[in-house]
């Protein structure tokens, strides 16, 4: 029930009576016509919502941004182009603004995640597209297939920066294809194409057509037979090794009968000031080269230094999330891997820290493979959870798992518990594989991909797999979400950051791991003079997490890369490159405030999903089973001061003691 023109509409948000209707300033048209009657607090939300776009005369755009949305209707073939309204950039800035909003706008709870109303939303920031360093990655977001709540995720590589360059800041796919398509984007010159002939191919062969097809310049978004066969972790390839990896974004495509997305992006990104912008990349490039961890360690080691450190440290979660240390640690770290594997280091496009590598398998049973990894990620789940004790084992799992298209960290998470489910005796004999062995597992990657026979259940992800045969105690995950490869009961924070994260167990919405190791915050993360961190401590923790997720959920509006803003930027550095690119002044305090609303508007999807308090708690398993060898033995999460904590941090957030936001974020108005 629309009362009002769709033309005048930005957003529709709760209010006391029932949705409020906003316009393209952020104003309330609350007289009258200005309120959409609806019955209970889900429905208030959820209930029916207008279009939110028109096809709007092109105006005079804010610099930093191209302006654009464009929506691709699969179904009915059509292409749009729609003004991003200046609400939306003052508000939300881009990247996880955008995401998270639109999102709440275009895909409601009730939204199918493999239906073709689920629509597809990939984002840039206002930094893409430019000089800045790292600022090349997007956002995808959709309704996840894994665990039902906002699909957030980004990759590196290119695609962001030349998705921005073709001119769109944005890009919805809506819809269904009847066969397969893939979109071809070449500036402004946007087609959908057949697809027949790619489908059923891997994702390094689809790549690779594309760009025989279209160019080398041409930079690919494509999915490999599990995307096709809507495996629910299924991921996007990028770039050859690159991924929009977690939550099942490589289903949502082939839900759509989508292969790829195709970009050529020639056009240039106009910035508020060019000159201001080029000294301060120059400075940044500085900073970049002389601070230890961006100048040497992750050049040097990328994020596989970090293996040796998990290990030291008892928080490498092996045999499937029982034990903190590796027993073949030295034959999966980053040693080993430059005494057998590596070949070069390698970077997404214009970055100067450069943390990837190259690696070959030179001998054995895998020989000639070569993989742009593996990540950190990858060696945890293959070389911990799963114990596979040889570099090059991890580099084949890495590199199938690549072309079929399903996820690694999702992928690992499986099998480790059907390991754990084996040595228990809890499962039937079809689905039983031990611990480490590298030849079963890889014909059962390859058998759940096929979603032939029973390997169809694997295909369901890890709630469908505990459910069915009573696994529920074991299987490890936040809201349906595997945890990244930091064992809380030695990272207390992240123990809060995992139980808090709209969208499960993520490492990347604070990265508070990092914290617990250096056992120090940074200025703005703790109030006052003690900014020491205890990681065997639930004491703080909310405080800490509370301002790392605000701080990255800004870094993830511009799609800074984690390892840039992690520890080296800080508040007074957004405030300036927003500044610099789009002249928008917004202080530390205001750009707080957007992060708060941003967690906030995906607090009330979550409300809107039906989830509560109760599932921001971890695992029962990290509250109460000990780490069995090593560092951590004995040591648990205390759920007493989780819950404290965890009450705190609502309280931070302006939420009650619930989890129920107090407020519904409308946006900044200024
Ligand atoms: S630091 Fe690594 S992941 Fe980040 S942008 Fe550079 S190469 Fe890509």
């Amino acid at each position: 029930m629309t009362l009002l023109l769709e033309k005048h509409i930005s957003a529709v948000v709760p209010g006391k009576k029932g949705l409020r209707i906003q316009d393209y300033c952020g104003m309330y048209l609350t007289r009258g016509a200005g309120y959409v009657k609806t019955p209970a607090m889900r429905g208030e939300i959820w209930g029916e919502r207008p279009r939110l776009f028109e096809v709007r005369k092109r105006g005079v755009c804010m610099k930093g941004y191209r302006g654009t949305i464009l929506r691709v209707d699969l179904t009915t073939r059509s292409i749009q182009r729609q003004d991003i309204p200046e609400f939306l950039k003052r508000s939300f800035i881009g990247g996880k603004g955008f995401g998270t909003w639109l999102s709440v706008q275009e895909n409601p709870p009730e939204t199918g995640p493999l239906s073709p109303e689920n629509k597809i939303i990939i984002v840039t920031g206002p930094g893409a597209g430019t000089s800045l360093p790292t600022a090349v990655r997007s956002g995808f977001f959709a309704k996840a297939p894994l665990n039902g709540v906002i699909l957030e995720s980004y990759v590196g590589g290119s695609f962001g920066h030349f998705m921005k360059r073709a001119g769109y800041d944005v890009i919805i796919v809506e819809g269904a294809a009847a066969t397969p398509v893939f979109l071809k984007i070449i500036d402004d010159q946007v087609t959908i194409e057949d697809a027949s002939q790619l489908w059923g191919r891997d994702i390094y062969e689809t790549e690779e057509e594309l760009k025989a097809l279209l160019g080398v310049q041409a930079r690919v978004l494509a999915i490999g037979p599990a995307g096709e066969r809507l495996i629910r972790f299924a991921c996007i390839g990028h770039d050859r090794n690159r991924h929009f990896g977690r939550m099942g974004s490589g289903a949502v495509m082939g839900s759509k009968k989508l292969k790829a997305i195709a970009v050529v992006g020639t056009g240039r990104v106009e910035v508020h000031d060019p000159e201001g912008l080029s000294a301060y990349v120059k400075d940044l490039s500085r900073r970049i080269r002389e601070h230890p961890g961006t100048g040497v360690v992750y050049p040097t080691a990328g994020t596989v230094n970090f293996v040796a450190k998990a290990n030291a440290l008892g928080v490498f979660p092996s045999h499937y999330w029982h034990r903190g240390e590796a027993k073949h640690r030295e034959r999966i770290d980053f040693d080993a891997m430059s005494a057998t594997t590596l070949v070069r280091q390698t970077r997404c496009h214009g970055c100067s820290i450069g943390c990837a590598h190259i690696n070959r398998i030179k001998d054995g049973p895998h020989a000639g493979i070569e993989i742009d990894g593996p990540e950190y990620e990858t060696i945890y789940v293959f070389g911990g959870l799963c114990d596979v004790g040889d570099i090059r084992d991890i580099i084949k799992l890495n590199d199938l798992c690549d072309r079929l298209g399903v996820d690694t960290m999702h992928t690992g998470n499986l099998l480790g518990l059907l390991m754990d489910a084996t040595e228990q005796g809890r499962l039937p004999d079809i689905y039983r594989i031990k611990f480490g062995d590298t030849a079963l597992m890889i014909e059962v990657i390859e058998k759940l991909v096929s979603r032939e026979g029973e390997w169809r259940l694997l295909g369901e992800g890890v709630l469908t797999v505990a459910e069915r045969f009573g696994l529920q105690d074991l299987a490890i995950h936040v809201k349906g979400l595997e945890p990244a490869g930091y064992d809380p009961r030695g990272l207390n924070s992240m123990a809060m950051a995992y139980g808090v994260g709209n969208r499960g167990a993520t490492h990347l919405d604070s990265n508070a791991y990092a914290r617990d190791i250096s056992g120090t915050a940074r200025d703005f993360e703790l109030a006052g003079e003690d900014k020491s961190v205890d990681r065997f401590s639930m004491g703080r923790k909310a405080e800490l997490v509370y301002n790392m997720i605000n701080f990255n959920a800004i870094a993830d509006c511009f799609t800074f890369c984690r390892f840039l803003n992690r520890d080296l930027l800080t508040w007074e550095d957004y405030t300036e490159v927003l500044f610099l690119l789009t002249g928008m002044r917004r202080s530390s305090e205001q750009l707080l405030e957007i992060a708060n609303n941003i967690v906030t508007l995906g607090r009330w999807y979550n409300i809107g999903l039906g989830l509560s308090k109760e599932d921001d708690f971890l695992p029962e398993r990290f509250y109460c089973e000990p780490s069995a060898q090593g560092t951590l033995e004995g040591r648990t999460v205390s759920k007493r001061g989780y819950q404290q904590e965890l009450e705190q941090y609502y309280a931070l957030r302006n939420w009650d003691n619930r989890g129920i936001p107090r407020f519904y974020p409308h946006g900044y108005g200024g």
